[in-house]
C-alpha cells in the first residue's frame, strides 16, 4: 500500500475484545476516528481537500468517514482490506481491471445482468472474452476450468478472473464456493477467484474464508438496508491485490462519497437484526409456498438441490426467494394484489418487495433467450423485509387468493392447477423453429413419423492415406457394409442401445439441460462447447471415458440440438466392424442425425431419393458429431456416409497445394466394385504412424516428397478412372494396378506390416491373382482386395477360408453404393448380425 494511503484494515493495534458478529456490526473499531468533540458517531467530513494532514490530502484518495467505514467493514468481515466505492457495479469495474486485453473470464450463465453488461463491454472494447457456463453443475465447472488450463498452457488466452455468485439472482442456484476456488487455484494459478456476495452480505457468508481472492457486495442492498444510497464494497486479504485495487480506485475516482459512507456506516449497525428477521420470515414464506405446491427457489428448503452445499458455506439462506405460479397472467395478478409488498427492482431493503424479473430486471433480455436460459416468464421474486412475519404471510396469502392461484376448500388453502406456461412456451419455440426449418426443407406434419429405420454406409480409403495429411488427394468410397438404426416412441426417457459396443443407456428427459439448446434444422458451423461439457458431465455419471462415453455424448448432442424433449428409443446395429478404420462412427451418427431430423419433422420423409438439400443438412450434423468424437476430422467419413459413392478429398496445405480450403469432389456412377476387406487384427497406433511420416518428411524431404508426388499421380489417375470409367474389365484392372502402386509407396513410408504382406501374397497367389493394398493408418489394421468380376463365389469363399485360417477376419462388400438410406416401411432390426448384412436388400429403401 502506498505510504499515504488511508488504512483499509480493521486492526487498529488496540486490544479490542474479539466480539461476535452481531456486536461487530454495531461497535465501531477505531477510536482514533472519533472527532475532537468526542461525537459518538463518525462525523461526515464533507471536504474535498485537507491541509497538512499526513493521512488525508484529497477525498478521491482518502477521507476519514470513508476510512472509518472501510475499517468497520474489515472488522466485520475479519479481513485485511476493504474498499468502499460508488456502487456495486463500480466495485465490479475496479475488479475487472485485473484483466488485460486478450484475457479470458469464466462466469456463470445466469449472473447478475449488470455484470453481464459490463463483461460484454469488455469484450467489445478490450478483447476480454467471457465464457458463460452452467455454474451450478460442478462437473461442468471442473471440466471447463481444466479445458481452459490446457488451452492456456498451449498458448491460448490467459484466464485472469473467475466470477462466482451463490446463490444466484433470481433462480437462487448454488455452487460450492470452496471447491470451485480450490479447483481454480490448482489449475489456473494466475486467475483470481472473485465472488459477488450481494445476495448474502458479509453477515451470512464470508467468501474470503472459503478461499476466494476478492469478494464484493453491492452495498446498495443488505449492507445499507434502506434503499437510500448506492455503494459497493470490495474486500480481500492479499496485500498485493489491495495495493492494486487502491491504485485502480484513485485512478478511476469512484471511491464512495463521505455522505454515502456515513449513511452506509449507519446501515451496517442494524445488519444483524435486519438479516436475522428477514431470513426467518423468508423461510416461513418459502415453506408456505412450497406446501401449497408451487415451485419454490430458495436454498433454505431441504428440497432445494443446493441446500446442503449452501448450509455448509453460509450462516443462513438469506431473504430472497422466487417461485413459479405456472402462468404469467396469474403471476401478474399476484404481484398487483400484494399490498404490503412494494413493486420494485433491487433487494435487501427493510421493506418487503415483489417483482417479476422477466418484466423488470431481466426485461432487456428477449423472451426467447430468457426461455432458453430456463428463466420462467411467470417467475415471482420476493425480497422479504422486517415487517411482522404474520403480516407478510397474510399478504402473500390474500394476494394468491385474489389472483386465483389458490382457493379455500373446507378452510384449507389449495393450489388451483394451471397448465405450466414454461412447458407450453418451450414447446412453441420448438414448434416455431421446426416449422421454419420444415418449410424450408419441405417437411410437413404428416411427414414426421414416430418410428423409422435408416442406414448409412462405412468407408474405405482407396488411395492417398497418410499423404492426405500433407495435401495429397485421397479417395474414399462407401462400403455396402452399413450401420442400421431405428427409432420408436418411448415413455418419459430417451434411450440409446448399440449392441455392438455393449451400450445401453437411457436418460430421464427432465435431467437433460434443455435450456442450453434450441431445436434446429441446420447444423451450426462450430460445436457448442458449453453443451458438450454439460452433456459430458451427465454421461460421466454412468460411463467412464472411452468409446461408449463418446457415443452417448455425440448421440445426446444430436438428439437435443436437432430435436426436443420427446421420449424416444434409439437402437443402432452395425454390420461394419467397429474401430477398424472403416468409418463406423460417422455411419452411426449419420443414422442418428437422420432419425432425429425426420422424426422431429425438421425435414420431410423422402419419396424417391434423398435430396441434395437434405444430405447437406444431415452431413452438417454428422460432421459435428465427428468433431465431438475425433476432435479435428477431415469430413471424409461423414461425407461418404451421407452421400455414398466415392469422393476425392484434398486438404488445403500451404506450400503443398494452392488450395485455400479443403476440396471434396463427389465421384459417382462408376458402378459397384466388389471388395474383400481383411482385418489383420494387428493393433496399431494411427497417431504415431502419422507422426512418423511427418518426421520422415522433415528429415528426408526429397525422398518423402517424391513418394507423395507418386501417390498424388496415383490418386489423380484413380479420380479420372472413377469419374469416367472405361470398359469394366479395363476399369477394374487399372484400378487394381493403382492400388498396388499406392501400397508400395506406403510401405516405403514405413506404414506397412508383415501381416498386411501376408494378406497381399495370399490374395495375389494363383488361382486368385488379386490386387491388395493396406487401407487407412496401416501398421496392421485392414487391407482391401479388389475382386475381379469374373471370380466365382467359390473362389472367393476359398480365399476367405485361407485368410481366416491365417488368423484374419474378412468381410466381403461392394463399394460405391448409396449413402444414407431411409426404409419406407417400418420394421424391427434383425436379431442376428449375419442377417443384418443383407438387410439393405429387404424392404423398400430410398437413398441419397
Ligand atoms: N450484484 C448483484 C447480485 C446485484 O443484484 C446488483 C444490483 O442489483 C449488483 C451487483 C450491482 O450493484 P449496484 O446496483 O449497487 O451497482
Amino acid at each position: 500500500m502506498t505510504s499515504n494511503a488511508p488504512r483499509t484494515d480493521g486492526t487498529d493495534g488496540t486490544d479490542a475484545p474479539a466480539y461476535r458478529l452481531a456486536t461487530r456490526c454495531v461497535v465501531p473499531p477505531k477510536p482514533e476516528y472519533k472527532d475532537q468533540y468526542g461525537s459518538s458517531q463518525i462525523p461526515v467530513y464533507l471536504t474535498s481537500t485537507f491541509k497538512g494532514n499526513a493521512e488525508f490530502d484529497y477525498t478521491r484518495c482518502g477521507n476519514p468517514t470513508r476510512s472509518a467505514l472501510q475499517s468497520h467493514l474489515s472488522q466485520l468481515q475479519e479481513c485485511r482490506h476493504t474498499f468502499a466505492v460508488s456502487s456495486g457495479m463500480a466495485a465490479m469495474d475496479i475488479i475487472a481491471r485485473f484483466a488485460r486485453p486478450g484475457d479470458r473470464v469464466i462466469a456463470g450463465d445466469d449472473l447478475y445482468g449488470g455484470t453481464h453488461r459490463l463483461l460484454v463491454l469488455l469484450k467489445n472494447n478490450c478483447d476480454i472474452t467471457t465464457d458463460n457456463i452452467h455454474m451450478a453443475d460442478a462437473a461442468v465447472f471442473e471440466s471447463h476450468v481444466k479445458k481452459c488450463a490446457a488451452e492456456q498452457a498451449a498458448g491460448g488466452p490467459r484466464v485472469s478472473l473467475v466470477l462466482l455468485e451463490s446463490p444466484t439472482n433470481p433462480l437462487l442456484k448454488v455452487c460450492d464456493v470452496q471447491k470451485y476456488a480450490r479447483l481454480v487455484h490448482e489449475n489456473l494459478p494466475d486467475a483470481l477467484v472473485v465472488m459477488d456476495n450481494t445476495m448474502m452480505s458479509p453477515y451470512l457468508m464470508r467468501p474470503l474464508d472459503l478461499g476466494v481472492d476478492i469478494t464484493y457486495d453491492s452495498a446498495t442492498k443488505y449492507l445499507s438496508g434502506h434503499h437510500d444510497l448506492m455503494a459497493g464494497v470490495i474486500a480481500c486479504n492479499r496485500d498485493d491485490l489491495a495495493e492494486r485495487i487502491y491504485f485502480f480506485i484513485i485512478s478511476v475516482g469512484n471511491a464512495l462519497s463521505p455522505m454515502d459512507a456515513f449513511m452506509l456506516l449507519r446501515g451496517i449497525k442494524t445488519l444483524s437484526v435486519r438479516m436475522e428477521r428477514q431470513q426467518k420470515t423468508a423461510l416461513a414464506v418459502a415453506s408456505f409456498l412450497d406446501r401449497l405446491g408451487f415451485r419454490v427457489h430458495y436454498p433454505g428448503l431441504p428440497s432445494n438441490p443446493g441446500y446442503a452445499i449452501h448450509a455448509r458455506q453460509a450462516r443462513g439462506p438469506g431473504a430472497v426467494l422466487s417461485f413459479e405460479t405456472g402462468n404469467s397472467d396469474m403471476s401478474q395478478r399476484v404481484v398487483s394484489a400484494a399490498r404490503l409488498f412494494g413493486v420494485t427492482v433491487s433487494f435487501g431493503c427493510v421493506n418487503s418487495l415483489i417483482s417479476m424479473p422477466c418484466q423488470m430486471s431481466h426485461a432487456s433480455i428477449d423472451a426467447r433467450t430468457r426461455a432458453e436460459r430456463g428463466l420462467p416468464e411467470n417467475l415471482i421474486r420476493l425480497c422479504i423485509g422486517i415487517e411482522d412475519p404474520a403480516d407478510v404471510l397474510a399478504d402473500i396469502r390474500q394476494a394468491l387468493l385474489a389472483a386465483g392461484a389458490v382457493q379455500e376448500v373446507d378452510g384449507e388453502l389449495q393450489r388451483v392447477p394451471v397448465e405450466d406456461e414454461m412447458e407450453v412456451l418451450r414447446a412453441q419455440l420448438r414448434e416455431k423453429a421446426g416449422a421454419e426449418c420444415a418449410t424450408a426443407a419441405g417437411a410437413t406434419e404428416a411427414s414426421a413419423p414416430e418410428s423409422l429405420v435408416v442406414s448409412a454406409p462405412g468407408k474405405v480409403i482407396l488411395f492417398g492415406e497418410h499423404a492426405v495429411v500433407h495435401g495429397v488427394t485421397a479417395i474414399a468410397a462407401a462400403t455396402a457394409l452399413r450401420c442400421y438404426a431405428r427409432v420408436s416412441p418411448a415413455e418419459g426417457r430417451v434411450s440409446i442401445s448399440m449392441r455392438d459396443i455393449d451400450l445401453a443407456q437411457s436418460w430421464d428427459l427432465e435431467e437433460l439441460p434443455w435450456h442450453l439448446v434450441e431445436g434446429r434444422t441446420e447444423a451450426p458451423a462450430t460445436l457448442d462447447t458449453g453443451l458438450v461439457e454439460a452433456l459430458s458431465a451427465i454421461v460421466s455419471r454412468t460411463e467412464s471415458p472411452g468409446r461408449r462415453h463418446a457415443a452417448c455424448l455425440s448421440f445426446l448432442y444430436l438428439y437435443m440440438s436437432i430435436g426436443g424433449p420427446r421420449a424416444q428409443d434409439f437402437e443402432v446395429r452395425s454390420a461394419l466392424p467397429i474401430s477398424a478404420g472403416l468409418g463406423s462412427s460417422a455411419a452411426v451418427m449419420t443414422c442418428i442425425a437422420s432419425l432425429v431430423l425426420y422424426t422431429h419433422g425438421r425435414i420431410a420423409l423422402p419419396h424417391e431419393s434423398i435430396t441434395r438439400e437434405q444430405t447437406s443438412v444431415i452431413n452438417g450434423w454428422a460432421f459435428l458429431a465427428e468433431k465431438i468424437m475425433h476432435g479435428e476430422p477431415s469430413g471424409v467419413d461423414n461425407t461418404v456416409a451421407v452421400l455414398g459413392g466415392a469422393l476425392a478429398f484434398t486438404r488445403a496445405v500451404e506450400g503443398a497445394n494452392s488450395l485455400k480450403e479443403n476440396r471434396l469432389v463427389p465421384l459417382r456412377g462408376f458402378g459397384a466394385l466388389r471388395l474383400l476387406i481383411t482385418d489383420t487384427r494387428v493393433e496399431r497406433d494411427t497417431k504415431a504412424l502419422v507422426a512418423s511420416v511427418s518426421e520422415q518428411k522433415q528429415r528426408e524431404p526429397e525422398r518423402v516428397g517424391a513418394a507423395f508426388e507418386a501417390i498424388q499421380m496415383v490418386a489423380d489417375d484413380a479420380q479420372t478412372l472413377l469419374a469416367e470409367p472405361p470398359a469394366r474389365d479395363e476399369f477394374v484392372a487399372r484400378l487394381g494396378k493403382l492400388m498396388v502402386l499406392n501400397h508400395l509407396q506406403l510401405v516405403q513410408l514405413g506404414v506397412g506390416h508383415t501381416a498386411l504382406e501376408q494378406v497381399r501374397s495370399t490374395c495375389a497367389a494363383q488361382p486368385y491373382g488379386l490386387s491388395t493394398k493396406l487401407t487407412g493408418g496401416g501398421g496392421g489394421g485392414c487391407a482391401i482386395t479388389l475382386i475381379r468380376d469374373g471370380i466365382t463365389e467359390d473362389a472367393t469363399a476359398a480365399l476367405r477360408t485361407q485368410l481366416s485360417d491365417g488368423g484374419f477376419v474378412t468381410y466381403e462388400t461392394s463399394i460405391g453404393g448409396g449413402g444414407v438410406g431411409v426404409r419406407k416401411d417400418d420394421a424391427p432390426l434383425p436379431d442376428s448380425t449375419d442377417t443384418l448384412g443383407a438387410w439393405a436388400d429387404q424392404g423398400t429403401w430410398v437413398y441419397a
